[in-house]
C-alpha cells in the first residue's frame, strides 16, 4: 500500500504527518468530522468534542450540519472545565452565526454556564489575519445550505532581486525612505474543503496548488451511485480519479468517508483505484485498524 505517512493511529482518531504539519482527526460522513492541525492552531468543524482537542482557540466551521457542528457546546463545556478564559475564536459562513449565537444561548440557559465564542461571520474571498505570516481566506463550496472552504496561507517578503546585493545599511536607509523594496509571496499551506460538489476544485482552482489539500471523498466506489452522490452535493472517489492529473498537492489528505464502508475496506478501494502517482501523495483520515467509533 503506498500510504507511508501515518505516524500512528488509535482505534478512532488518525493520525498523519504530512510534510511539516499533524492531521489529527475523526471524519465520518454524516456521522462527524473535527480535524486538528497543531502547528497551525486550527480546528476543523466540530463534529465531536474530542478531549485533547478542546483548548483550540481557533475553530473553523465548514457549515451547520450536526455532522460539523454538533460537537461545539460539548467542547465549550470542557474548556469550561479546562478554566480556559478567552471564547476561542469561531470563524464560520456569515449566514449561521446568528443561528449558531441562538443554539448556544438556548444550551446556555440549560448548563447555566456561559458556552461563549468569539464569532468570526466570513464570505467567500473574505481573508482574516490570524498572526505572524498566516491568514485564511474563504472560499465558496457548494452545498444545500451555507457553507465555506478555508485556504491557510503564509505571507512572506522578499528582497526583490535588483537588491540582492546591496549592503544591509543601505537597505535599510532605503527601507526608511519609503522605497518598495519587497516582492510580496504567498504561499499556500493548507486548504480544507468539505461536503460539496466537486466543481470546487473549477470555482477555487488554487485549492489544487495548496501544498497540503484536505478533501471530502465520501462515497468510493458502484455502492453509491454517481447521481445520488451529487444529489447530496458530496464528492465521489469517480469524481477524483478523473482529475488526478490536476493535483500539485505534495499530500492530499481525503476524509468524511461513508460509514457505508469499513475504514479497511475505504483504504484497499481507494488505493486499488486511484492512479499511483497519485495514490503516493494520497493519506485517510481513517484509524487504521478496527471499525469507526
Ligand atoms: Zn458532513
Ligand atoms: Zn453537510
Amino acid at each position: 500500500m503506498p500510504e507511508a505517512l501515518t505516524s500512528s493511529d488509535t482505534n478512532v482518531c488518525a493520525t498523519l504527518k504530512v510534510g511539516p504539519y499533524t492531521v489529527r482527526g475523526i471524519s465520518v460522513g454524516g456521522v462527524y468530522t473535527t480535524v486538528q492541525v497543531p502547528e497551525l492552531s486550527l480546528l476543523l468543524d466540530v463534529g465531536i468534542p474530542l478531549r485533547a482537542f478542546c483548548a483550540a482557540d481557533r475553530i473553523f466551521l465548514s457549515h451547520g450540519h450536526v455532522d460539523h457542528v454538533g460537537g461545539l457546546p460539548g467542547l465549550l463545556g470542557v474548556r469550561g472545565m479546562m478554566q480556559k478564559q478567552a471564547p476561542p475564536e469561531v470563524f464560520m459562513p456569515v449566514e449561521i452565526v446568528a443561528d449558531v449565537l441562538t443554539a448556544l444561548a438556548a444550551l446556555t440557559r440549560l448548563q447555566r454556564y456561559e458556552l461563549a465564542i468569539k464569532p468570526v461571520g466570513m464570505a467567500p474571498g473574505d481573508e482574516h489575519h490570524l498572526g505572524n505570516n498566516l491568514y485564511v481566506r474563504a472560499f465558496r463550496t457548494h452545498h444545500p445550505v451555507p457553507s465555506l472552504g478555508y485556504q491557510f496561507i503564509r505571507k512572506v517578503s522578499k528582497l526583490k532581486p535588483a537588491y540582492l546585493t546591496l549592503p544591509g545599511a543601505e537597505i535599510g536607509a532605503r527601507k526608511a525612505r519609503g522605497e518598495d523594496l519587497f516582492d510580496k509571496a504567498e504561499h499556500l499551506e493548507l486548504a480544507y474543503a468539505t461536503d460539496t460538489l466537486v466543481r470546487v476544485l473549477d470555482t477555487n482552482p488554487s485549492m489544487l496548488k495548496s501544498r497540503i489539500l484536505i478533501l471530502e471523498c465520501t462515497f468510493l466506489d458502484e455502492r453509491k451511485a454517481l447521481a445520488e452522490s451529487r444529489a447530496g452535493c458530496h464528492i465521489h472517489l469517480d469524481e477524483l480519479i478523473e482529475v488526478a492529473d490536476r493535483f500539485e498537492n505534495e499530500h492530499l489528505v481525503l476524509m468524511h468517508i461513508s460509514q457505508i464502508y469499513t475504514p479497511s475496506e475505504a483504504r484497499e478501494i481507494v488505493f486499488k483505484r486511484v492512479p499511483p502517482h497519485l495514490g503516493a501523495r494520497i493519506s485517510m483520515l481513517a484509524p487504521r485498524r478496527g471499525s469507526w467509533l
